[in-house]
C-alpha cells in the first residue's frame, strides 16, 4: 500500500491527489496503545520548484481510538493536520509519500492521551480530580511539587544544623 507518483509527469502548476488509504495502511500492532478507526484522508498538493526539488502541502487526517491514561476508558480522537508541508525524498525517482503522511499523523498523537482531550464524542474524564487532593499532588504538577519540598526539607535540615 503505498502513495507513489511519477515526478516527470507532475505539471507546472503543481499536482493535487486526495483520497483515503484504510486503517491497515496505518500497520499497527493489536495491542498498540492506539488504533485507527477511519480511513486515512489526505487532500495534497504536490509542486517543484526551481531547482526541482518536490514539495507537498496539504491536509491529513484519521480518527483513532485511545486509552485514557487517567480513567483507562476508551476514546476517540481525530487527528487532522492542516499544515501538512514536507519537502520529498527522492528515492529511485518515483517518490513516495506513504511514510511522511503515517509518520505525520502518528506522531500527532498524544503520548499520554486524556479522554476529555477527545474530539468526536466531548466527555468528562470520570476519573477526573480523583487524585486532587491536598495530600496527593495532581499528576501533572506531582514532579514540581515534590521537588520544591525536597528543597524545602533540605533547607530546613541545614538550619537546624547551623543551629
Ligand atoms: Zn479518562
Amino acid at each position: 500500500m503505498s502513495l507513489q507518483f511519477d515526478p516527470n509527469t507532475l505539471p507546472g502548476d503543481g499536482l493535487d491527489i486526495q483520497g483515503s488509504l484504510p486503517p491497515s495502511f496505518f500497520d499497527l500492532a493489536e495491542n498498540d496503545q492506539a488504533r485507527p478507526v477511519t480511513p486515512l484522508e489526505y487532500n495534497l498538493h504536490v509542486s517543484k520548484d526551481e531547482d526541482g526539488e518536490l514539495f507537498v502541502t496539504g491536509e491529513v487526517s484519521a480518527t483513532f481510538e485511545l486509552h485514557c491514561g487517567r480513567c483507562l476508558e476508551p476514546f476517540q480522537l481525530r487527528i487532522e493536520q492542516t499544515d501538512f508541508a514536507h519537502q520529498i525524498p527522492m528515492e529511485n525517482g518515483t517518490p513516495d509519500l506513504t511514510n511522511l503522511l503515517r509518520e505525520d499523523i502518528l506522531l500527532a498523537l498524544p503520548t499520554y492521551p486524556r479522554c476529555e482531550t477527545g474530539n468526536v464524542t466531548p466527555r468528562e474524564c470520570p476519573a477526573e480530580g480523583r487524585f486532587d487532593s491536598p495530600t496527593e499532588p495532581s499528576g501533572d504538577e506531582a514532579p514540581d511539587a515534590s521537588g520544591k519540598n525536597t528543597w524545602e526539607a533540605l533547607d530546613q535540615l541545614t538550619n537546624l544544623k547551623k543551629n
